[in-house]
């Protein structure tokens, strides 16, 4: 203790944001917590993906490296996360090196020796090892000689069981503060609701840290989620239309569909690569390293695809199948335009994927406290599917923000139509106490809604289902609209789907809906809605990229500079990003510089 003095830092972190990263200015918070951190405080910073967290400790370790404060020691959970950042300091000059399981022994020694004699600004690893008996001897002896600068704990949603993503080796990192306590720590994360948030400062302690808490809305970013019909061609439409020839991501739940709908939009015509944990190592870099670089590639992945992805021109991201919660949700759609321009974050559901979604949970080796968290993490999700209201209000009013109705959303652009369910909720729940009165069965959802729209199926007829007091009650009611009041039945627990057959069986909490004590408001249904989803489609494709409004000729001009920029990339072995931005783009087509002057500036 003491070792810390209080002189202050000389070096000025504008300069160094100029100089190291030849960004002209700090984003949002980011000033303040960098501020914050070189004075040698304590922060929570909560920034959404995207936002610039990794500035807000490495800028700090630079400049207090600079006034002899030593080593800033970064906690990162993914050796591809530490690569990465690594990687990136590496070109910006920075000495900065990870330790982790890839190295060997000879390389870690001498990375340990760069570590002890002073030479490097920051140091990442992941939890488990910073606890080892030898790390913690190497961070005793820095510390002893006033040579240990900081902590940064990087996803620090880590440490909570709330969060969506917790690592039990996080929980040791309160060893840290119990060790060194006049050093300073910096938690970041981008996802923490609440809950989450008081976690994560009760495990570290970091009761007097300040808390830094950015606005998670990214404005660019349209949120648009579609009930499934047929997911394959209501996914092609939207590329087609709105995303021809951008780079995106497709999310998908498991390896084979992953590898199904790459195959099946390259047959259309769509550039289309897969990315799952299943592949060769190689193949996935392979990849990544295409999708980084090349224009216009979509990548077709499971979630194992993304963190660390640091692509700022991804325009769209799309989910075929429902995320597990809102967190991973934001996390996913957070990977669309990073660098401010109009991105797309399109979502097709269905009452499959809630059905899905549930059994994981219920069939899970996770304790009850656990899974009723899951559950109500999953509810919170179908809440912002199934909304009527503005997607962004509800988005953000997760995280803790209030907000008004964005006017960038599908339900601002195109307020849905709703309904009133709670007769027909009433309708299918006691149709299904019918099945299990008449022959002691449950059926799955299709039969469910066969008999309740009084359709004389094979199935019907074998089980005398015409003779149920329930048989064609709903026939006014579409199909989808069905599907509508079973995924919200089963998401609110009323009905659980069952066995290998999804049966549906009542919850003792239906009884409360049968007596009409639970009122049901839910959207119509897209099909209903077709003629509005084709306008939208119109307009979504006629406001597509660029990002500046250009005429006819300055379009041209922008593909074509496009393309030059493709040429140029490829030549160079670059992400196209990297020769310019959109947005650069966008202005040189409409400003049409005809000097290098004019156009330097
Ligand atoms: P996060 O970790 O919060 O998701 P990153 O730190 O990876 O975000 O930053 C996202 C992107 O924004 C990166 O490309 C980064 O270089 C860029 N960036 C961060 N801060 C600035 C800034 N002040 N000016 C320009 N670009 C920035
Ligand atoms: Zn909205």
């Amino acid at each position: 203790m003491g070792v810390i003095t209080d002189e202050p830092v000389r070096a000025d972190p504008l300069s160094v944001l100029h100089e190291v990263y030849g960004y002209p200015a700090f984003r949002g918070a980011q000033q303040a917590i960098v501020e914050h951190a070189i004075a040698g405080g304590d922060a929570l910073v909560l920034m959404p993906t995207g936002g610039g967290k990794s500035l807000c400790y490495q800028i700090p370790a630079i400049v207090r490296h600079r006034a002899g404060r030593g080593v800033t020691v970064v906690v990162s959970p993914l050796i591809a996360l530490m690569h990465d950042q690594v990687g990136a300091l590496d070109e910006l000059g920075v000495p900065a090196a990870f330790l982790n399981s890839t190295l060997d022994g000879d390389e870690a020694r001498r990375i340990e020796r760069e570590l002890l004699a002073g030479r490097l600004v920051m140091l990442y690893a992941a939890p488990e090892r910073l606890l080892t008996p030898r790390f913690l001897a190497m961070l005793d002896s820095l510390h002893a000689r006033g040579k240990l600068s900081a902590f940064a704990i990087d996803e620090a949603h880590c440490v909570s069981q709330w969060g969506h993503d917790f690592r039990a080796e996080y929980l040791g990192l309160s060893a840290l503060h119990e060790r060194y306590p006049s050093v300073p720590r910096l938690a970041l994360t981008a996802t923490a609701d609440a809950h989450t948030r008081a976690d994560i400062v009760q495990r570290l302690a970091l009761d007097d840290a300040r808390l830094f808490v950015s606005s998670f809305d990214r404005p660019n970013i349209r949120y648009t989620i579609v009930e499934k019909a047929d997911p394959k061609a209501q996914l092609l439409r939207f590329l087609r239309d709105e995303h021809e020839d951008d780079a995106g991501i497709v999310y998908c739940q498991s390896r084979r569909k992953v590898e199904e709908t790459a195959a099946w939009l390259v047959g259309e015509g769509v550039p289309a690569l897969p990315y799952h944990a299943g592949l060769d190592a190689d193949v996935r870099r392979r990849h990544q390293d295409r999708f980084l670089r090349e224009d216009g590639l979509v990548m077709v992945a499971t979630i194992a695809f993304g963190m660390g992805i640091d692509k700022p021109d991804v325009r769209f991201v799309a989910h075929l199948d429902l995320p597990k919660n809102i967190e991973g949700y934001y996390q996913e759609t957070g990977r669309a335009g990073r660098d401010g321009l109009p991105a797309d974050a399109w979502m097709a559901y269905g009452l499959q994927d809630v059905v899905n979604q549930r059994r994981m949970i219920d069939e899970g080796e996770a304790g009850d406290d656990y899974k009723r968290l899951q559950r109500d993490k999953l509810d919170a999700l179908l809440g912002l599917a199934e909304a009527h209201d503005c997607r962004r209000v509800r988005l953000l009013a997760y995280f803790g923000e209030a907000s008004e109705a964005c006017g960038n959303c599908d339900n601002c652009l195109q307020p849905p139509a709703t309904w009133d369910a709670t007769e027909a909720a009433r309708k299918a729940l006691s149709c299904i106490y019918r099945f299990q009165q008449h022959g002691g069965l449950a059926f799955g959802a299709g039969h469910l809604i066969d008999v309740l729209r009084g359709k004389t199926t094979d199935k019907v007829r074998q089980h005398g289902h015409a003779q149920l007091s329930t048989f064609g009650i709903g026939a006014d009611i579409s199909e989808a609209q069905w599907r509508g009041v079973l995924r919200q039945l089963i998401a609110l627990g009323h009905v659980r789907a069952e066995g290998e057959w999804h049966t549906l069986v009542l919850d003792e909490s239906a009884r409360a809906v049968l007596k009409g004590e639970v009122s049901l408001r839910l959207r119509q249904p897209s099909e209903a809605r077709r003629a509005r989803t084709e306008r939208t489609t119109r307009r979504g494709a006629a406001g597509k990229a660029p990002p500046l409004p250009l005429d006819d000729e300055a379009l041209q001009r922008f593909a074509a500079l496009k393309a030059w920029r493709g040429e140029v990339a490829k030549a160079h072995n670059l992400p196209a990003y990297v020769v310019f931005h959109d947005a650069t783009l966008a202005e040189m087509a409409r400003a049409q510089p005809a000097t290098l002057e004019a156009l330097g500036s």
